[in-house]
């Protein structure tokens, strides 16, 4: 089944708070760009590649990459991702946030097609019920405390608190969250690279007493060295977000137990199939997995959870209900309750455009 038509639509949209931030940037909008792939008999696929500047990959940069690889597609069949993939792979180097948004709808266009949804192209739905964590963004004890407390009455049951590189205010947020949510809701750390190593260390070994489940980039992506001391150091589990910025890097640290865990996301890895590897090579490796932040409208993370499924050894709560921060999601379809993902047998990713989005609608 040949591609008749790739459109590029951009998804700008405002979140509830407009003073969110974490410690790399603020971050009142999420944005990246919608790709429908439409096939000769008018099914269409969708994928979402989100505009990710701290990897390098800055909205204007996703939209001319996706240009380029929505002229290189027209005519192929959309059935041969795998080659469709790799030659994209050949065509340009990196690029993994617009590499993600083909990948995902190719195999949505596929498993719609089919009738299935997308993680049966995967193996099938090893888990249905996909816990998910909410993040706190970074602002004064007081604040993050409340928004903690708002997030557990909504059935929320882990929250990743953002902190900022600071020491004594960061085990003060920590404190004052752990002080207002209990000992049954789980929380965990993540620094966005902006400790040094032994800041890391003295940070993360203070908030031990507080029950934190896990340590998220601690230290600058670059830095695999002081990731693996900082990993070295401590008994909270530490985990690779930025560091673990591609397949290849990923293996990097696997094979050299540069971290406890790696958290995964489509559009940083490139896509369904490179996720679902860096998944495996984790596993074989002995490295805890599970997907991070997938912070968008639904149609990302409708894809992740879908790969999630069919991947029955996650060890921790995904980060998969961001989407609940955003005005205006223009996608519907993913069920979420008290928490937890629940990943039905709709075809595809589970989603579709809401009636009267700018996103095109069979
Ligand atoms: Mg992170």
């Amino acid at each position: 089944m040949k591609i008749a038509e790739v459109r590029i639509d951009a998804s700008i949209l405002e979140k509830h708070d407009p003073e969110w931030k974490f410690a790399l940037a603020a971050s009142p909008q999420s944005q990246g760009w919608v790709c429908s792939i439409i096939a000769e008999d008018g099914t269409i696929g969708y994928g979402y590649g989100s505009a990710m500047a701290h990897y390098g990959a800055p909205l204007e940069a996703v939209k001319a990459n996706l240009d380029r690889f929505a002229k290189r597609i027209v005519g192929k069949d959309s059935r041969k991702i795998a080659g469709i993939m790799d030659e994209l792979d050949h065509d340009v180097v990196g690029n993994n946030q617009a590499k993600s948004a083909i990948d995902c709808a190719l195999h949505d266009l596929l498993a719609r097609r089919l009738g299935i949804p997308i993680c049966e192209l995967f193996g099938g739905a090893a888990v249905t019920e996909i816990s998910s964590l909410r993040i706190l963004p970074i602002k004064s004890p007081e604040k993050m405390a409340a928004n903690a407390r708002k997030l557990v009455n909504e059935g929320v049951k882990h929250l990743k608190i953002k902190v900022h590189g600071n020491v004594k205010e960061d085990v003060a947020c920590v404190a004052a969250i752990r002080e207002e949510v209990g000992p049954d809701i789980h929380l965990t750390i993540d620094a966005n690279q902006s400790y040094t190593v032994k800041s890391a260390i003295t940070a993360i070994r203070l908030m031990e007493p507080f029950n934190i489940e896990l340590a998220e980039q601690p230290v600058p992506a670059g830095d695999l060295y002081g990731l693996k001391m900082v990993t070295d150091a401590v008994s909270i589990p530490v985990e690779a977000d930025e560091a673990a910025y591609s397949l290849e890097q990923i293996t990097t640290i696997v094979r050299e137990r540069v971290a406890d865990a790696v958290s995964l996301k489509l559009s940083k890895i490139g896509g369904l199939r490179k996720t679902y590897a860096a998944a495996m090579i984790c596993e074989a490796g002995g490295v805890k997995y599970r997907m991070g932040a997938h912070s968008g409208p639904k149609i990302l993370a409708a894809h992740a959870s879908q790969l999630a499924a069919a991947l029955p050894n996650i060890w921790y709560a995904s980060e998969l209900s961001e989407f609940e921060g955003l005005v205006a999601d223009p996608w519907e379809g993913m069920v979420l309750k008290d928490g937890v993902i629940h990943v039905t047998d709709s075809p595809g990713c589970g989603v579709k455009p809401k009636a009267g989005s700018i996103y095109p609608r069979k």
